[in-house]
């Protein structure tokens, strides 16, 4: 495993942080309602795209602009952690397919144009086997969205209703039956390489913490002058820099052709782990200052709420820390079932 970058992607580093330090300065500040967020995260999307870093190992006729986003249902009501048992139903008939069936936690669903939906095509044993990935139109009749609150205030996902929904045969993402290998390489990725980008926002949020750690005081005294503050941080800094290591070798692997396993799992636990670590230090490290609502502090207070609450998410999302365990044990180190 090589960790230090070579000449040309030394050059690719300089010519990013340029980009950002022009870009980014009106971009950093996220507004506090979704919708609004939505519109920020689109117009920075475009701006990244037009500088040609969005999809840049693609191939060209792939490039984009239109700037879609693209949801996933996998879970049901009754299908979770256990996604084999899914039972959202796609019925073949000549040219296209009829979905119909119940889908819940959307991510971003609602903004959503497209969705990938996971649909039983088969009644088979096992019984992920029979499941199928179909594209689907989110204009589509028969199509209804209810948006979820989190804890957090916002409505980001939301329950996805399909009721006869027509999808043409040529959505049919890979073969019929091909869904839950197509499955397990997304959550591959999003318990894996997604580790990436996720340490250096970690590491943004550790260095926020900290500025405000020093600019605040409690009688007299700046926060990060605590000696139990300062180890509490060091500690999640070494939790982002373990997730940091693991992600150059996770991405590493897959750029030499190695594929996204469940190795990933392991990767998925330090992630959750680290995000759930960071946002616990700093609440509590800046907890006695969170109430003062001095005006120019109340937007990085409620970052910090807000960052703290989703970070319980953290385990959860992309399948629990118990499944990521139960894989590890299973499929990687092979232990017997109890
Ligand atoms: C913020 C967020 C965003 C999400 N976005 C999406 C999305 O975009 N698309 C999508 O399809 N899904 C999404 N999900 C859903 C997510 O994948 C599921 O919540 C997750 O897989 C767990 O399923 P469940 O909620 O049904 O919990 P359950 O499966 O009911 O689990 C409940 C509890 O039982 C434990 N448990 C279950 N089975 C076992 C077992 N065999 N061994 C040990 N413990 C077990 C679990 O660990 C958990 O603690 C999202 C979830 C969150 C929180």
């Amino acid at each position: 495993m090589q960790l230090t970058p070579t000449d040309s992607e030394r050059r690719l580093q300089e010519e990013i942080r340029q980009f950002l330090a022009v870009e980014l300065a009106d971009a950093i500040a996220l507004p506090s309602t979704l919708v609004e967020r939505i519109e920020v995260l689109r117009g920075w999307q475009a701006r990244c795209h037009r500088a040609g870093y969005v999809g840049r190992a693609w191939p060209r006729e792939f490039g984009g602009g239109g700037e879609e986003i693209w949801c996933q249902g996998f879970s049901e009501p009754e299908a979770g952690s256990d996604l084999a048992s899914l039972r959202t139903r796609a019925v073949e008939h000549d040219d296209h397919f009829v979905l119909s069936g119940q889908k819940t936690w959307v991510s971003w669903g609602q903004f959503a144009r497209w969705c990938g939906v996971l649909a039983r095509t088969e009644d088979t044993t096992p019984n992920h086997r029979g499941i199928s990935m179909l594209i689907v139109d989110m204009r589509s009749p028969g199509v209804e969205l209810r948006p979820m609150t989190q804890i957090t205030g916002h409505a980001e996902f939301c329950e996805l209703f399909l009721d006869d929904v027509v999808v043409p045969k040529e959505n049919l993402l890979a073969e019929r039956g091909d869904g839950w290998k197509i499955a397990m390489h997304t959550l591959g990725h999003e318990r894996g390489t997604a580790a990436l980008p996720r340490q250096v926002k970690l590491r943004t949020w550790l260095d926020r913490a900290v500025r405000a750690a020093a600019e605040r005081t409690v009688d007299g005294e700046a926060l990060i002058d605590d000696p139990e503050a300062q180890v509490a941080l060091a500690r999640a800094l070494i939790g982002i820099e373990v997730l940091r290591h693991h992600a150059y070798r996770t991405v590493g692997e897959f750029l030499n052709g190695g594929a996204v396993g469940p190795q990933s799992s392991s990767v998925k636990l330090l992630m959750a782990e680290a995000e759930q670590r960071l946002a616990a230090t700093a609440l509590d490290l800046l907890g006695p200052t969170l109430q003062h609502g001095a005006p120019e502090e109340v937007a990085e207070n409620d970052f910090w709420y807000e960052t703290y609450l989703y970070s319980r998410a953290a385990t959860v999302y992309g399948g629990t820390q118990q499944i990521q365990r139960n894989i590890i044990a299973d499929r990687v180190l092979g232990l017997p079932r109890e």
